[in-house]
């Protein structure tokens, strides 16, 4: 089975859409990692199409705040402004869809996916401080996780060997498993990327193959600033997709 990893989509349909169509035709199943929404101009929209294709997913802090599981408090100014605005823009029926998005670590085939971390859904493993415990306690030899909006990963050898490796980018433009070493892999972020490039990121997972393959593409990146400039988003928001950060 080939799976379709998408992570922080944020409510930027024409990433997701660009996304599911260069994805066409080298998947079977989709599963979701959590923040389909906050930040972006399409809420509504991108539930709609997760809750159409997504076989497997879990909440994100952004999911959790935009249905008032949280209350956004700990976010900053410009992330709690979006918070307010998603709030107001989906339906409760969207609204219903967040709350009930189970909260991760989820188990799905030979893997498993989180949000932030297996400990903790909303810890961001940003480098070796982080993804160093992670990996030693974690139970699947392959995790899939998030929130850092940043693509690639780490793995770690049963005698301790540590190795942090690049998505799309690097020369690590795949990642294949081998035995003996659990891996920790971000997808990217589809909505948001905060890795110095702007091109919604996503990645496919081979289970027969043991092969993990990351993607980056170009999308009409100008609609949906103007789409944002209309809802009127905050700025800071609209600027951060074309640099990436
Ligand atoms: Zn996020």
């Amino acid at each position: 089975m080939r799976y379709l990893i998408l992570s922080d989509i944020h409510s930027n349909l024409e990433a997701l859409e660009r996304s599911l169509e260069l994805a066409r035709g080298k998947y079977e199943t989709v599963v979701c990692l959590g923040d389909i929404v906050g930040y972006g101009p399409d809420p509504r929209a991108a539930i709609d199409v997760v809750k159409q294709t997504a076989h497997a997913l879990i909440r994100g802090n952004h999911d959790k705040a935009c249905c008032g599981i949280t209350d956004a408090e700990d976010f900053n100014p410009v992330a709690r402004a979006a918070v307010l605005w998603t709030r107001k823009a989906i339906t409760s029926e969207h609204c219903f869809f967040l709350r009930q998005l189970a909260a991760g670590p989820l188990s799905v085939a030979d893997f498993e996916v989180v949000h932030g971390s297996e400990q903790d859904e909303d810890e961001y493993i940003l480098g070796s401080a982080e993804a160093i415990p992670a990996l030693k306690s974690q139970t699947a030899p392959l995790v899939f996780f998030g929130h850092t909006h940043c693509q690639g990963g780490f793995s770690l050898s049963d005698s301790g060997a540590f190795q942090p490796f690049q998505g799309y980018a690097g020369q690590d433009g795949a990642v294949s498993l081998e035995p003996g070493r659990r891996y920790l892999i971000n997808p990217g972020s589809v909505g948001q990327p905060r890795d110095h490039d702007w091109r919604a990121a996503f990645a496919i997972y081979d289970d027969q193959a043991r092969h993990v393959e990351f993607y980056r593409t170009a999308y009409d990146l100008p609609t949906t600033q103007k789409k944002m400039q209309q809802a009127a988003l905050p700025e800071p928001l609209i600027h951060r997709l074309e640099i990436g950060r």
